[in-house]
């Protein structure tokens, strides 16, 4: 069987963490054509697996259409102060794919005028463009009802210019979601890097001093959970009942819910897979977990995705795919809402990380 590795070299001493993007050490992988080489042939080429789009026929669920829209997704940028193992985006300092002003002003324009209830901004680490600060402020004032920033809480404590985070968002009534992949520092800094627990910890403590998780208040801090390694996610609410008792006995720390998300085969998550020859393993898990009834809730079913160039997807992992939506209308530039619904989501095996088990999305599961 091909697992994929036949034809590029593995790329890292798994004993340290990387400290580039795949993208900076050239690795093949860091190619979305490659990406997709690997999710479209192997296991499911050879008809050991099926393919995503014959799972979800079984159920005369495809083609995948959207319904209405909920939730604008802003991708202002690749660029972040850590280099996660599982990173889907394959984020990192070295990434300099950043939202321009005038994109972000094209986004303005559609946050101002959209159906959607939700404005999400991702990265990266999306407080490193120069320009977060302006959108925000601007996007504030459009009154979207969840307004919600995806910070990765290290950010808060990386620099001095950032340390007064917490006071800003809580000045836009900014929705905080981020991630936490553990409530341990050595599960945590395994897959994020050295010293990232004790950072996060700080900041959510600077969070919640401000107001931010705590019991009652408006200001939401939301965690995300993902799992350490070639496994599905446990119980979202078990989950969230572990976390939010070691944090409080621990560091005294509050916040209000907890999504678990599964990881999805793509970028640095896929090169994890590869290299610990868990992909076919994890892709069999994957598809065995499969949950007809999470399809109709997938993400990309009431979801736009705007990336940093301002190209428009059907989710996230569509975006870090190269997967640019099937429509007449392909960049926020031409943005017209009633356009864009009427179209065919894109799919791919990367899929079946969405509808494993209890399903996963930006905001946990779905079934
Ligand atoms: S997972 Fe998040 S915090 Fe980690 S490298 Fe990727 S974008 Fe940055
Ligand atoms: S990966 Fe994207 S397109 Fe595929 S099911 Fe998930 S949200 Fe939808």
């Amino acid at each position: 069987m091909n697992d994929g590795r036949d034809s590029f070299h593995l790329l890292t001493n798994r004993n340290t963490m990387a400290t580039k993007s795949l993208k900076a050490r050239h690795e093949q992988l860091a190619e979305v054509t490659r990406q997709m080489e690997i999710l479209n042939g192997g296991i499911f080429e050879s008809g050991e697996l099926p393919y995503f789009r014959d799972k979800i026929a079984e159920t005369n669920q495809a083609p995948l259409r959207p319904k209405p829209l909920e939730i604008l997704q802003i991708n202002v940028g690749y660029m972040c102060n850590q280099v996660c193992e599982h990173c889907h985006v394959d984020a990192g300092p070295d990434r300099k794919e950043i939202m321009t002003r005038e994109t972000m002003e094209q986004c303005l324009e559609v946050i101002r005028n959209t159906g959607a209830h939700t404005l999400d901004l991702t990265g990266g680490a999306p407080e490193m463009n120069p320009n977060f600060r302006w959108f925000v402020e601007e996007a504030a004032k459009a009154g979207i009802k969840d307004f919600i920033v995806r910070s990765n809480l290290t950010i808060i404590r990386a620099n001095k210019k950032y340390y007064d985070l917490p006071e800003f968002f809580a000045r836009h009534n900014v929705h905080i979601v981020s991630s936490l992949p553990h409530y341990t520092r050595g599960k945590t800094d395994k897959q994020r890097g050295d010293g990232v627990f004790d950072k996060s910890i700080k900041a959510l403590q600077e969070l919640n001093r401000v107001g931010y998780g705590m019991p009652g208040s408006p200001l939401k801090l939301d965690l995300v959970y993902n799992p350490s390694g070639a496994f599905l996610p446990g119980d979202q609410a078990a989950l969230e009942a572990d976390f939010k008792k070691a944090l409080k006995e621990d560091f005294n720390i509050e916040f209000h819910q907890l999504f678990a998300i599964t990881n999805l085969p793509i970028a640095r998550f896929l090169d994890y897979l590869i290299a610990s020859e868990n992909y076919e393993d994890y892709m069999a898990a994957l598809v065995d977990a499969y949950n007809p009834e999470a399809v109709q809730n997938v993400m990309c079913t009431n979801t736009i995705s705007v990336g940093w160039d301002g190209w428009l997807y059907d989710c996230d992992f569509n975006q870090m795919l190269g997967m640019k939506v099937d429509s007449k209308i392909r960049h926020i530039k031409d943005y017209r809402e009633d356009v864009l619904q009427d179209r065919n989501i894109l799919i791919s095996q990367h899929c079946y990380g969405c509808t494993a088990g209890a399903g996963s999305s930006c905001q946990g599961t779905v079934a």
